[in-house]
């Protein structure tokens, strides 16, 4: 049988791009339908719009420190307006270098939506069908939000990248990664924020110590987060939003920023009909080439809920495109995946918690919190933490967890040394570069902590 094409990829974004990319590069005839923006979440309203942000909001220490370094600042005024023109000038711009790469490498763009009508056929919105060899689904996620009274009041983390006005006073919902960077971005900005978890910490997953240190940092920095408390309804009223929470206190807002997770893009797509396995959440089931129960079909990236990182979806397309169309049987590896949130401050970690680490057998801790460096003079009382959590018998580095300035560049680098086996001697072994706070990571000798 012939077909119009040997992959057709539905979803622009980082694993879909990257997948369709790679196989065009190898020869393959591709197609590629998007129906919103290319670049996709990541791009567009996800992890680059956000960093921009969390710059922008880093600018509030900087004024703030400088005068403990001699500098006289003038008092500073932040324009929302202008932050968000000039992020979203540079969105356009990475939108148009994606969207270029795809077409160079000669890819067929269709700026549509596309839904899956066989094992190997899509249909566009316009009508239009084509054939393929192969269907890679990479159609991302969506936020959710709980179904209370005046839930359509609230936001997502969609529009918080283009509300016309920074609100004045705003409620953040859930304790995980979104919630977590926004509250911080919007306090840096000015915002007065609320944040309200309904778990007993933050960041459920992440190292407990981080996540106390991390949740005392906010609440310095003049965070409210409230744990363990949840809202029951919204409503609008002359003087803004009114927030009811479940002890029977009100709170009058601008805006409800609801980031309570995210579920993966299959509703309409048309898969269950053809039999490909759905998890209970809609992520798509595949097994370690990506592949789904239906051979032709093969899903990557947030769709399939593994672990809903960009580096990782980029791993997943790039895997399946190497492994089908260069005969390069490549499997993604999603062991020791490092990752950070951008908080302020920043937290990253790599590899296990104490806690898992502990309930796998005998553990060792290193662990320290100091004050960095560039915080003394500046009167920042704000204290680093890093930890290490080492196994025992054959000093193995099983974790690395840090909060502070520049922690997610420095897990970057910790990751490499600790999946190739690194024991806590060569850490101890390695010369510091001095001074930096990073240093403390190869001189840590006990738990002082
Ligand atoms: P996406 O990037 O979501 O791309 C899917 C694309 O498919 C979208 O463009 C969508 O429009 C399109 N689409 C969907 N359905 C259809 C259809 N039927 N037809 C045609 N097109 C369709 N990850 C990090 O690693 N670091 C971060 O700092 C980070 N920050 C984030 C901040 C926020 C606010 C959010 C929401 C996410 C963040 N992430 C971050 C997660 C990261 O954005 C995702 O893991 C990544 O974008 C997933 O890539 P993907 O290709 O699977 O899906
Ligand atoms: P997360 O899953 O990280 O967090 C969701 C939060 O919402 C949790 O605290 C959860 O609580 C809470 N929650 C869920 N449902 C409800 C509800 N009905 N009522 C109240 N609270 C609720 O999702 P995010 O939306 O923050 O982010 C989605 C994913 O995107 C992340 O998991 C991450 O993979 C990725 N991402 C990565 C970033 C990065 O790399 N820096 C940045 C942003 C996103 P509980 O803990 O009790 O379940």
């Amino acid at each position: 049988m012939s077909f119009d094409f040997d992959l057709f990829v539905i979803g622009g974004g980082s694993g879909g791009v990257r997948a369709a990319r790679v196989a065009a590069e190898a020869g393959a005839r591709v197609g590629l339908a998007e129906e919103y923006r290319y670049g996709g979440t990541c791009v567009i309203r996800g992890c680059v719009p956000k960093k921009l942000m969390v710059y922008a909001a880093a600018f509030a220490d900087a004024f703030e420190d400088a005068r403990g370094y001699g500098w006289k600042v003038g008092p500073a005024r932040f324009e929302w307006c202008d932050l968000i023109a000039a992020k979203d000038a540079e969105i356009s711009r990475l939108e148009a270098v994606y969207h270029d790469g795809l077409r160079r490498a000669g890819v067929a763009l269709f700026g549509a939506r596309a839904v899956v009508a066989d094992a190997h056929r899509v249909r566009l919105a316009t009508g239009a069908e084509y054939t393929a060899k192969h269907l890679l689904i990479a159609t991302g996620g969506r936020p959710v939000i709980p179904e209370i009274p005046g839930s359509e009041l609230g936001i997502t983390s969609n529009e918080m990248f283009q509300l016309e006005a920074q609100p004045g006073r705003m409620i953040v919902v859930g304790g995980g990664y979104i919630a977590c960077e926004f509250a911080g971005i919007m306090n840096g900005l000015g915002t007065h924020v609320t944040q309200l978890y309904r778990g007993d910490q933050i960041l459920r997953g992440f190292d407990a110590d981080l996540r106390d240190h991390l949740a005392a940092a906010m609440r310095e920095r003049g965070i409210v987060l409230e744990i363990q408390r949840d809202l029951v309804s919204i409503a609008r009223e002359a003087g803004g939003l009114r927030v009811e929470l479940d002890n029977g206190e009100a709170h009058v807002v601008d805006a409800v920023l609801f980031a309570t997770g995210r579920r993966p893009n299959t509703a309409g797509l048309g898969l269950e009909r053809l039999g490909v396995e759905l998890k209970a959440n809609g992520a798509v089931a595949v097994d370690a080439w990506s592949q789904s129960g239906v051979p032709s079909i093969f899903a990557v990236g947030d769709v399939t809920h593994r672990a809903a990182l960009t580096p990782v979806a980029i791993r997943e397309g790039e895997a399946f495109a190497r492994t089908v169309f260069k005969a390069q049987p490549v499997r993604p590896d999603h062991l020791m995946i490092p990752t950070a949130v951008f908080t302020r401050p920043e937290l990253a970690t790599v590899g296990m918690t104490e806690a898992e680490a502990r309930s796998a057998g005998e553990v060792e801790i290193y662990r320290t919190r100091f004050r960095p460096m560039a915080n003394i003079l500046a009167g920042r009382r704000e204290k680093m933490l890093m930890k290490l959590v080492v196994e025992p018998g054959s000093r193995r580095v099983l974790g690395c967890h840090i909060v502070g300035p520049g922690a997610a560049e420095m897990v970057q680098l910790a990751a490499v040394a600790i999946r190739m086996g690194a024991t806590k001697d060569d850490f101890d072994s390695t010369m510091a570069v001095h001074p930096t706070a990073a240093e403390e990571l190869v001189t840590m000798r006990s738990d002082a902590a």
